[in-house]
């Protein structure tokens, strides 16, 4: 049958006891979707024979093809051969063919191939064996019968550097794809709404019986919204009517797709007017000049900053008047576009944006609360300051500062100051 949905099965000890974190299922369904096979589950199960040959027959019910990672390697605890052959009905036999690679594997590296290695040759009776150019232990590929019909199972070796490029060698030619039939996607990344507040404005767009459909996911205030579309039309203009949709739904929140941070699409903001940004930071310590730098070629615009973390640092290096901070608090409207203003005319560069607030546990009052910020904005089009009230964990509220700062200069730099952002409080 042909593969229009897939399953990952990852199979290890450390992985169902939480010493590994399970990367291979998200890596092989990124790229099964990138094909068009769309990722319908994801198992976990321990070295365990009997549980492996029954996940991998529950998971043949479920999908055309079923993607195997770990479990390969030559100890008594690797049992993907021995559960797949179950799940196939089938007895393993030795294959000379694996054992002669597996023999030049260690030759070319200068020592025999030991005894216990000779187990990795094993393959079902009526399957296959995968060349590992990275590595001894061989992939398999077999096929199960379900009531539905035969089913594609391949397995591949667990460590990544191998897995990887027997996917891209062994399992992407063998996909069967219809022709015509495509997936595709699109992600619109907003900030500022909450997940609730985006459900509300999409409305029926969110049924789950629709094509294209659109979902959303939310990351530390980023709310993206994920539109896939299935079948065998003209995708693009499906997922562009539904993208045109969305972003007259959440207006001047959609910040950017796919690909985009709310850095690289602030950096490439004032890259197209030839204007430079600089940064002055209290609470978030270097995160927001973290955020910009970490978008490659982002020297062009960000010339640097500042994090001026004592009173002390934010009167000699930025100029902060030390008795405006005496009179009005380090976290306050007035520090904070005090802040901003040092650092645009110390840097130099057309806008900065300053930071300084309460990031906890420690150091909140009752007039200023754990997660009070201020972020203030210097730039051509005049300054402006805001108070946002950030909840949870110090990670947390460093983060939305980071971000909520970002926000402010994009929403001044396409002319939409006057949006208000999630958690601003003035
Ligand atoms: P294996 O010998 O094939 O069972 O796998 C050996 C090693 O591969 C493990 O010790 C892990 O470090 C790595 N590995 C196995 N499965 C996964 C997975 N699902 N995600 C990330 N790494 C994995
Ligand atoms: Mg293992």
């Amino acid at each position: 049958m042909s593969h229009r949905t897939g399953a990952v099965l990852s199979i290890g000890d450390e992985l169902t006891l939480g010493q590994t974190l399970d990367t291979n299922s998200k890596w092989v369904s990124d790229r099964l979707l990138a094909h068009g096979v769309v990722p319908v589950e994801h198992a976990t199960v321990p070295d365990d024979r009997a549980a492996i040959a029954a996940a991998i027959r529950r998971l043949a019910e479920r999908a055309d093809l079923v993607v195997v990672t770990g479990g390969l390697g030559p100890t008594a605890d690797d049992l993907t051969r021995a559960g797949l052959a179950d799940a196939m009905g089938d007895q393993l036999v030795e294959d000379a063919a694996a054992v002669a690679q597996i023999e030049a594997y260690f030759r070319a590296r200068g020592t025999p191939m030991r005894e216990i290695n000779r187990v990795q040759a094993q393959r079902p009776r009526r399957g296959v064996c995968l060349a590992n150019p990275n590595g001894t232990a061989p992939g398999l590929y077999g096929v199960v019968r379900v009531a539905k019909g035969d089913v594609d199972v391949v397995c591949l070796p667990g460590p990544p550097r191998e897995m990887k490029p027997m996917f891209e060698a062994e399992v992407v030619p063998r996909l069967k794809l219809e022709a015509g039939r495509h997936v595709m996607t699109r992600a619109l990344h907003t900030f500022g709404l909450g997940e609730s507040e985006i459900a509300t404005r999409l409305g029926p767009l969110m049924d789950r019986d629709r094509n294209p459909t659109v979902g959303t996911t939310a990351s530390q205030g980023v709310v993206s919204c994920r539109i896939r579309y299935e079948g065998a039309g003209d995708g693009a203009s499906e997922i562009g009517k539904i993208e045109t949709e969305v972003r007259t739904r959440l207006g001047p929140y959609v910040f950017g797709a796919d690909g985009d941070t709310m850095a690289s699409v602030v950096l490439d903001l004032l890259r197209r007017r030839g204007e430079a940004l600089s940064t002055v930071e209290s609470c978030t310590g270097g995160l927001l000049g973290t955020m910009l730098t970490d978008v490659p070629g982002s020297s062009d615009v960000y010339v640097g900053g500042w994090v001026t973390y004592t009173n002390t640092m934010k009167t000699f290096e930025i100029g902060v008047p030390a008795e405006l901070i005496t009179r009005a608090g380090a976290v306050s409207r007035e520090v904070a576009e005090a802040m901003a203003r040092g650092g645009r005319e110390r840097s130099g560069a057309a806008h900065a944006l300053a930071i300084t607030g309460i990031a906890g546990p420690g150091g909140g009052s009752e007039a200023k609360p754990v997660g009070t910020v201020w972020i203030a904005r210097s730039g051509p089009g005049g300054d402006e300051a805001r108070k946002f009230l950030f909840v949870g964990e110090r990670a947390n509220v460093r983060d939305w500062s980071a971000r909520s700062a970002l926000a402010m200069l994009r929403l001044a730099l396409i002319g939409e100051r006057g949006v208000k952002l999630g958690r601003q409080v003035e």
